[in-house]
């Protein structure tokens, strides 16, 4: 089968294509096939976000297509920015999304959270297979490591004991929410 990532994230497709390496004929990404597809992200969960991309890109191929719609849920915060990690402060802004979870959580001392990924497999046909993968750990009075995207460098995993930005992408894929995600995914493929 030929698998088309419906991702315009550098990090992502990266993350995505080494877990899922030699599992598909071929894995491409957007770029890759000269495509063009950023639709907006108005569903409420993440399933809801991952099947919009999915089926969004499944207009331009006949291919089938992973979708990936992945959170930072904060305790405190009440699980924000959750389905809104994207845009919390500001558009796809990375750091000002980083800022305003750390002003949010100024002397606050339960800093709890986890990642959560949902990941969508849509086949040409329609035929929907879905995983889902969540890490967790806590966020950092500040920012930590030059490695990885989006909330990775104020992300301490407890299970590595570092940031996830303090991380290789091999280490942050040995726990991550995105390759748990991936690895249900293909335990229902077998
Ligand atoms: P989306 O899944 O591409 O919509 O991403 C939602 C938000 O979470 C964006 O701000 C991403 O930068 C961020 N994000 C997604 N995956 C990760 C990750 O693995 N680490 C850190 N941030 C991430």
């Amino acid at each position: 089968m030929k698998l088309l990532i419906a991702s315009n994230n550098k990090h992502k497709i990266e993350e995505i294509k080494a877990v899922l390496d030699g599992k598909f004929d071929e894995i491409t990404s957007l770029s890759e096939e000269g495509l063009v597809c950023d639709p907006d992200e108005t569903g409420e969960t993440f399933y809801d976000n991952a099947l919009i991309k999915a089926h969004a890109v499944a207009q331009l191929t006949d291919k089938a297509v992973l979708a990936d719609d992945t959170g930072l849920c904060i305790k405190a915060l009440g699980g924000r920015p959750g389905v809104h990690s994207a845009r919390y402060a500001d558009d796809h802004d990375n750091a000002a999304n980083r800022r305003k979870v750390l002003t949010e959580l100024h002397n606050v001392t339960d800093r709890a959270a986890y990642f959560q990924s949902v990941v969508v497999l849509l086949y040409p046909d329609g035929k929907i297979i879905s995983g889902e993968g969540k890490v967790s750990g806590y966020i950092l009075n500040d920012e930590k490591g030059a490695n990885g995207f989006g909330y990775d460098c104020i992300f301490y995993s407890t299970e590595l004991n570092k940031t996830f930005a303090e991380a290789t992408t091999d280490e942050k894929l040995t726990v991550s929410h995105r390759s748990r995600a991936l690895q249900d995914l293909l335990s229902k493929l077998k």
